[in-house]
């Protein structure tokens, strides 16, 4: 019996009126969470165990920052979640500069970017997470979230609805790439600001599931494939981020963003630099971000500068030896022309900066 608006009558009219409603329509309006289970393990053993009784369809969330709005545009719909929220193995921070540092993957990025240690010994890293996004979500988003944040898209990262009304593209729900209609894959943006830091620093990070625990290079993470952007299996845990020594390595991060006081890059440089005792250059490592699928090493640009004492005219050409490998897509924020242009702009500055 109903006793709202029809008392007499044995049909709730408000469950029929709210199921009548399309559900796509309402998500479309109102961006809510699909329904999900949620689980909630207390030690990292036991999430890689729920992740492999879970399956493929299952996800890991940490702060939810990246996951949950694609989540609210069923750009992923995952029946079950595994929260990483309450580990507390993973928010450790251990280690020294002098002998390297281990990173907890649920440590989150306000804690990073206001470590003392990372701020004086790896100062890009401190940089690039304090460059992420807004406090509120630098309070929640971690860094194992960001390294693992998904490739971005002027024509994936929209609503439901809006992406139903161009067709979708084969990221998800459709077949053709909207960027690149000739193209056979997918070239979604790596926007990740700590990624291409920590492929510059030389850092490693710690995978595990049940079948045991493995430890790769981060530059090792990241495949240049914007739909698979990652080489970690469905049932690992990323749980650490090793730093290596940090003995006489100076670090530099720049990021290119249209509005200062949050966005996504649109072009993140890395730069980390080692000076021998004469001033010229023992170790050199240069990695671009948001310019392709994956963070991009500007090795042969790097190179250039070993050995060489690091003049304003070395830097120029490095500089723009690095800019030649970024190669600007129309999906992303500004046009590419000017993205080109200012690529070796930014290198030249970082390479100043950390030639210092
Ligand atoms: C408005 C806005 C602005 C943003 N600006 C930026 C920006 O400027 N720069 C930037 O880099 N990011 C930005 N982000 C994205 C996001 O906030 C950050 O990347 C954040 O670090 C993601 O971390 P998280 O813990 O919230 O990840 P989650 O959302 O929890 O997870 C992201 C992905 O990583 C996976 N994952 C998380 N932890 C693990 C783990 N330990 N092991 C395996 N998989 C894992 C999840 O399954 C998911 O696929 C922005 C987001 C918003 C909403
Ligand atoms: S690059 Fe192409 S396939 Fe990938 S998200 Fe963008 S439009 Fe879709």
């Amino acid at each position: 019996m109903c006793y709202c608006k029809e008392p007499f009558s044995d049909t709730c009219y408000e469950d029929a009126y709210t199921s009548a409603i399309d559900d796509e329509v309402r998500n479309s309006l109102m961006l809510r969470l699909p329904p999900f289970r949620y689980l909630a393990p207390r030690e990292v053993e036991q999430a890689a165990h729920m992740l492999a009784q879970e399956g493929e369809s299952a996800m890991l969330v940490a702060g939810g920052t990246d996951l949950y709005p694609n989540m609210k545009r069923r750009q992923f719909t995952p029946p079950v979640l595994i929260g990483l929220r309450a580990i507390p193995s993973l928010k450790r921070i251990e280690g020294a500069p002098e002998q390297g540092m281990r990173i907890g993957a649920g440590v989150t990025l306000s804690t990073l970017a206001s470590h003392p240690g990372i701020r004086q010994y790896y100062p890009a890293l401190a940089t690039a997470a304090g460059s992420v996004s807004t406090p509120q979500l630098r309070n929640a988003g971690t860094i194992g979230g960001n390294l693992l944040l998904d490739t971005r898209c002027n024509y994936y990262n929209q609503t439901e609805f809006w992406r139903r009304s161009i067709g979708y593209c084969m990221k998800k729900d459709g077949d053709v790439c909207l960027v690149a209609p000739g193209s056979p894959r997918c070239w979604a943006v790596s926007s990740a600001d700590t990624a291409p830091v920590l492929v510059s620093l030389g850092a490693r990070v710690r995978l595990m599931s049940e079948r045991g625990a493995r430890e790769i290079p981060v530059r090792e993470l990241f495949r240049d494939d914007g739909m698979a952007p990652y080489t970690r299996a469905a049932d690992e845990i990323l749980t650490e981020v090793i730093l290596p020594p940090a003995a006489g390595w100076s670090s530099v991060y720049l990021k290119l963003r249209r509005r200062g006081s949050f966005d996504f890059p649109i072009l993140g440089v890395a730069a980390a630099l080692r000076l021998n005792a004469d001033g010229t250059v023992a170790e050199a490592r240069l990695t671009l971000g948001a310019v392709a699928s994956h963070p991009v090493e500007a090795i042969e640009a790097a190179a250039r500068l070993v050995g060489q004492h690091p003049t304003p005219e070395l830097l120029e050409e490095v500089a723009q030896l690095a800019a030649r490998r970024a190669k600007p897509l129309d999906n992303a924020d500004l046009t590419i022309n000017y993205r080109k242009q200012v690529t070796p702009v930014y290198v030249r500055r970082a390479l100043k900066m950390v030639a210092q």
